[in-house]
């Protein structure tokens, strides 16, 4: 299907998902894959070729910022929007997008030739939702990177279809392209001066109609412990074994507090891993709570638990570390709440009903708003991100640029 009123949208985004731009965990460097540098000089150069004159790469923090000038006299709040070019921890070598056309929104869906992988309605309930409509899959080797280039495609088509139609009368936009979201370190670079928006939305979320602007408050939670290691032998009474003290401070945490047992509201803690010897044990944890206070709460909890278990031992053993990642941005966002009224106007106006669940998550938008930029995310319209099953419909993504060319009106008509 070519989309008539984004006749571009589409064929950048299958051009951009081809191209491998995973970020890189064990990398320092600003972005941290070379992958994505490259890409990212590749969209100054696009988004120049488009008509934005001031397109340039910040070589500090690895974003491309770009104009979409205003055209209306008055002054309007500058909107910013973002997306991330980087794609999560999955092969992403050789991305070979399958496109499905009118699918019936029942039938499972073959994506590599054997059939060893397949979108089956039963497994995936939400393919439902898409009948009569074009899927763009994967193979069944890689992810698809619609997370979160189907953003990316999103905005330049906002910029594209806005150059295109002077008629339609919009303040000052500034667009924004970052590295390394999905290894949780891209925004924290991000220059909200340099950048110079009021508000942003980032362009980031999943299916039809998410505007979401709560998350959770996270910290992270390393214990490390120091055994006693003697012989077996004549152990007895004298070794101490760090694997146990581990176990033990383990279990001594609220054991119905972990992800598979929490949903909604609830918060949890969630070892992540448990390495050890008797001599020495490490065991690294998230805490994720959506109140700051019930942050807090956990992150002294597990600080009593390992002092009740020093206290019990010949001398401390057990040493906590903690450190905050980030917090819910509804802290921020409750006194910016148009900027959420104006995402909300404008997917109605365009007959989609906002989807306000709260993320059991982080986005880039989490940091940002506690920068000074409140910055609620919209719908990008991918499914299943992350791995070999996620997709996304074209007729999404299109809604997606009409919910953002809306917001541009709207802030333009206040
Ligand atoms: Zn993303």
């Amino acid at each position: 299907m070519a989309d008539t009123k984004y006749p571009t949208l589409i064929p950048r985004f299958l051009r951009y998902v081809k191209i491998n731009t995973r970020s890189d965990e064990k990398s320092e460097t600003i972005p941290s894959s070379d992958r994505e540098t490259k890409f990212l000089h590749q969209l100054v150069t696009e988004q120049k070729k488009i008509g934005l004159s001031d397109a340039r790469y910040n070589d500090k923090n690895g974003y491309v910022t770009a104009t979409i000038p205003g055209n209306v006299d008055a002054q309007v709040p500058v909107i910013g929007f973002l997306a991330h070019v980087d794609t999560a921890d999955f092969n992403a070598e050789g991305v070979n997008p399958q496109i499905v056309e009118n699918y019936d929104g029942h039938s499972v869906i073959k994506l590599d030739q054997a059939g060893e992988y397949t979108l089956d309605p039963q497994d995936f309930p939400a393919l439902k939702n898409y009948a009569g409509q074009t899927l763009i899959t994967t193979d069944g080797t890689t992810l698809l990177g619609s997370d979160d280039k189907s953003g990316v495609a999103e905005i330049f088509a906002l910029a594209e279809y806005l150059l295109a139609h002077p008629e339609i009368k919009h303040g000052a936009i500034r667009i924004g392209f970052g590295p390394d979201e999905e290894i949780g370190t891209g925004a924290d670079h991000f220059d909200v001066a340099d950048f110079g928006a009021d508000f942003a939305y980032t362009v980031d979320g999943g299916p039809l109609g998410e505007l979401e602007y709560e998350t959770f408050s996270a910290a992270s939670l390393h214990v490390d412990i120091k055994g006693k290691n003697v012989h077996p032998s004549t152990a007895y009474h004298t070794m101490i074994n760090a694997i146990q003290l581990g176990i033990d401070f383990q279990n001594r945490l609220p054991q119905d507090e972990v992800p598979e047992k929490t949903r909604d509201r609830a918060g949890f803690f969630h070892l992540l891993s448990f390495e050890g010897t008797p001599d020495h044990a490490e065991l690294d944890y998230i805490i994720r709570d959506f109140e700051r206070a019930g942050l807090e709460e956990r992150k002294q909890k597990a600080q009593v638990i390992a002092d009740k278990l020093n206290a019990e031992l010949d001398t401390p053993r057990v040493t906590v570390t903690m450190h905050d990642q980030y917090y819910n941005m509804i802290d921020i966002m409750k006194d910016h709440m148009d900027v959420v009224r104006l995402a909300e106007r404008a997917m109605q106006n365009l007959g989609i009903t906002p989807d306000e669940t709260p993320v059991r998550g982080g986005t880039d938008g989490s940091k940002l708003s506690f920068m000074g930029l409140p910055t609620p995310n919209l719908f990008a319209g991918g499914e299943n991100m992350h791995g070999r099953f996620e997709f996304v419909s074209e007729q999404t993504m299109a809604k997606a640029v009409d919910v953002l060319v809306e917001i541009a009106k709207l802030n333009a008509e206040k």
